[in-house]
């Protein structure tokens, strides 16, 4: 312009930006890629801002819940007993900035609530930044439903047997007693005895499973020579064995803080594992090793083993691996109990094993 405003010139720059045109075509390709694909699944698909504002959520949460905006519908729609468990969760993820999954119930737009299996993801640049959080509620209701009927049906029907069997267990007891020992209707009856208490441990193991299901295993908390309870359960089940010598090594000189019979379960169920998975061995070996703060406890068999993926799930109720399933008699809950008592005494449990060279299970409690 001039000294009065009047145009004179026009002066102008022209950038080759067909290289920002080009990605901005790709990265709008891939938007509309994931929204189909987005939108095509069956699941509520969501996608976060790291500092937490909803920024695309499928046509399904609207479909489900009947609620437009979803930053709204998140809390409304979420049962409020599984409110905090939800934050929770939430709070860890962000923080760790690790992925995550839950169980939720989520209220549909008829009001009732659905079971849902919810996981959520960081997404992360090429530095590592979470840029945000992505994630989806898969319907799990009627899986979740069949599973709470059979634990419904396994607790009462356990509950229910318990008591005639211990009325049967008692009678034995007394028959035998009264039997001499050269007659033959004492053999009958010890047969009849030793069917009964394996019904019984089922039994027990079954009830034990109910409890800590619904969260009612009681404790009985004492202080104990947890190295007397290892040398007794060792001495019981070595009278149960032809085949085996378990051997100890290794001692505990100090006292522990715990339930001392529930411990004393774990250490039978490792022990009864330990013969019962390896029957052409002669030996299974108990090592007890103080540590800073814990004592280690490992039960040592040369049996059937087993591969390693299965040495995360042994530990889920009614895992059993599968080749076992067929050869070896079992619920598939007596190393959930074991490591759900441990868990509770806040040690640790875990185990290590090889097909056809043997398995060692291993735990751990605080002194
Ligand atoms: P159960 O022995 O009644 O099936 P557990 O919960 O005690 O149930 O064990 C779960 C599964 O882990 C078993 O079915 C078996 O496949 C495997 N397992 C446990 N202990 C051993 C072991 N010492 N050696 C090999 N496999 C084992």
């Amino acid at each position: 312009r001039d000294e009065v405003g009047a145009i004179t010139k026009w002066i102008g720059t022209l950038t080759n930006i067909d290289e920002r045109k080009k990605a901005e075509a790709v990265l709008q390709e891939s938007e509309t890629r994931f929204r189909t694909l987005a939108e095509t699944l069956p699941q509520m698909i969501w996608m976060r801002t790291v500092d937490g504002k909803i920024e695309y959520a499928s046509e399904n949460w609207e479909r489900y819940s009947g609620i437009k905006d979803i930053s709204e519908a998140w809390k409304a729609m979420t049962h409020p007993d599984d409110w905090d468990m939800v934050m929770s969760v939430w709070e860890k993820a962000k923080s760790n900035n690790t992925a995550y999954r839950y169980e939720v119930r989520l209220k549909n737009k008829e009001g009732e609530y659905r079971w849902h299996n919810a996981a959520g993801e960081p997404l992360k640049d090429e530095g590592g930044n979470v840029i945000k959080w992505i994630g989806a509620m898969t319907d799990m209701h009627d899986q979740k439903t069949r599973e709470q009927q059979k634990d419904e049906f396994i607790s009462i029907a356990s509950h229910e047997m318990k008591t005639p069997l211990t009325t049967a267990k008692g009678f034995i007891e007394l028959l035998l007693r009264s039997l001499s020992e050269e007659n033959q209707t004492a053999l009958f009856a010890t047969k009849v005895k030793q069917a009964v208490d394996k019904l019984n441990d089922f039994i027990t193991e079954l009830l034990d499973a109910s409890k800590i299901q619904n969260g009612q295993l009681n404790y009985n908390i004492t202080t104990f020579d947890f190295n007397k309870m290892v040398e007794e359960t060792i001495e019981n089940i070595q009278l149960t064995s032809k085949n085996h010598i378990i051997q100890k090594t290794g001692n505990c000189s100090q006292q522990i803080t715990g339930d001392r019979s529930r411990l004393q379960q774990v250490v039978t169920n490792l022990l009864t594992n330990a013969l019962k998975y390896s029957p052409k061995a002669d030996k299974v070996l108990v090592n007890i090793e103080e540590q800073d703060r814990n004592i280690q406890v490992s039960v040592q068999d040369f049996g059937v083993g087993m591969s390693e993926h299965h040495l995360d799930k042994i530990f889920n109720r009614y895992y059993r691996v599968q080749e076992h399933a067929f050869l070896f008699q079992g619920l598939g809950i007596g190393l959930h109990i074991s490591s759900n008592i441990i868990q509770r005494h806040e040690g640790k449990m875990w185990a290590e094993s090889e097909p056809d060279k043997g398995s060692i299970f291993y735990f751990t409690l605080p002194l």
